[in-house]
């Protein structure tokens, strides 16, 4: 008893050693289960090869140290519930061209619709103007590599289920035009993978800034050099939320709003989230609470912006706490503001402060899974009909509720009643008819 005894105290006091002294930070190599920059490049082409139907790859700028900022547009060519170009699709009563009509150039590649691909090709444009896109950005701050992981494996999840017939994922990309960028910062991510786990800046040198890689403030912070209200963010160089020398200064920045302006590409982005991580909440426009006294919103966007937030609170289980602190010159806000996107910022995780790798990213596979599983779902709702329910819409000249042309009519149904009476008559007559002889 009293050997069992000293032998606990003995095991206590050896654990509670071991844990006081010094523990080894994690990094991205020690914890080796996220994709590489490299990795995910490689990955994005192989992905856009093995889907040709549903993936294009678009490189929309270089970063300062060169790398390709790319992006993923993830749709289908099948037809859809509503295309206003194509009346003939619903309700035409003379029909001839819905089977096999040889004349019907307007099934494929109708060089009058814009954004309709014919599987293997490429086309004049990307943009689509009767789907609206939807983006997902992750990776904008370098050290949250949790975003980054988290917004490729949405792509995976949307093939895999389309393949795998989900009629969830087959209207969504039958109806919307999805796009994903996995990495906003790449310079600033290959500081991370080099092991310098607290950067959160993209690494372009400005002003006085040390080009000494231990200096873990090189650059700008690309969630501050966004438009809306740029000018009230931070002005101070070594600062981790320093706003650049000017508004969208950055390339990565400015070529993402290039991409969003480009009609080839976007005309009409209804919802987007941008993922981060080292706080778990969910931030709506305006994100800094000085703004959002100041500036109320639209009653009509409050009231979208809450229902969504309540959503991804219920689907996540994080707060919906949008109030948290002051940031100017953010994407959500500068896209609601500039395209008036329901844009809003997911803040995915957030770990214990032992070193900056696990503040911000999860160190296990059951703990990356549990994290992704949030950014996926709460993906999945804003792309959903539950989030955004869209009205059929018709060609002009069509009567949106016979789907035919508006000047035709139907034939008056009859009333209920009428049936009615009609069909007891007509029982009865019957039933007289065989009393007879
Ligand atoms: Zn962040």
């Amino acid at each position: 008893m009293k050997s069992d005894r000293l032998f606990s105290l003995l095991v206590i006091a050896v654990v509670f050693v071991a844990s006081a002294g010094p523990a080894a930070a994690y990094t991205f190599d020690s914890v080796g289960l996220y994709q590489s920059f490299d990795e995910m490049t490689a990955w994005a082409a192989a992905f856009e090869a093995a889907n040709p139907d549903l993936v294009t790859v678009v490189e929309f700028g270089r970063s300062s140290q060169d790398r390709p900022l790319l992006a993923l547009q993830l749709t289908t060519q099948s037809p859809r519930r509503n295309d206003p170009g194509r009346p003939e699709f619903f309700g035409d009563p003379g029909r001839p061209e819905i089977f096999g009509d040889p004349g019907r150039p307007e099934f494929f590649g109708d060089p009058g619709r814009p954004g309709f691909r014919d599987g293997l090709g490429r086309l004049e444009s990307l943009n689509d103007p009767g789907k609206p896109e939807f983006l997902f950005t992750g990776g904008v701050h370098a050290r949250e590599v949790i975003g980054s992981e988290s917004v490729y494996l949405l792509a995976e999840h949307l093939v895999d289920s389309y393949r795998a017939g989900s009629l969830e994922t087959i209207d969504i990309l039958a109806n919307r035009e999805v796009w994903i960028v996995p990495t906003m910062n790449p310079d600033g991510r290959i500081q991370v993978e080099d092991g310098f786990s607290r950067q959160r800046k993209n690494m372009e040198l400005i002003g006085n800034q040390s080009p000494n890689p231990n200096h873990y403030q090189i650059g700008v912070d690309l969630n501050r050099n966004f438009p809306h209200r740029w000018s009230d963010a931070s002005n101070n160089v070594y600062s981790e939320t320093y706003r650049g020398p000017s508004e969208l200064s950055t390339p990565e920045a400015s070529a993402l709003w290039d991409l969003l302006q480009d009609e080839e590409y976007f005309s009409d982005m209804l919802g987007a989230i941008d993922f981060h991580s080292g706080a778990q909440t969910i931030l709506a426009p305006w994100i800094s609470p000085g703004d959002f006294q100041a500036n109320p919103l639209p009653p009509e966007d409050r009231e979208k912006f809450d229902f969504l937030a309540d959503n991804f609170s219920t689907l996540t289980g994080l707060p919906d706490n949008r109030l948290g602190y002051e940031s100017y010159g953010t994407l959500p806000d500068s896209f609601y503001e500039e395209f008036g996107t329901y844009a809003t910022c997911i803040e995915l995780f957030k770990g214990p402060f032992t070193d900056y790798f696990r503040l911000f990213n999860p160190i296990n596979q059951s703990g990356i899974d549990t994290v992704v599983a949030r950014a996926i779902d709460s993906s999945m709702f804003l792309l959903s009909d539950q989030a955004f329910a869209f009205e059929p819409e018709t060609a002009p000249g069509i009567d949106s509720s016979t789907l035919l042309p508006s000047d035709q009519t139907l034939a008056p149904i009859p009333e209920p009643a009428t049936w009615l009476l009609t069909l007891l008559a007509t029982a009865w007559l019957v039933s007289l008819r065989r009393r007879l002889p």
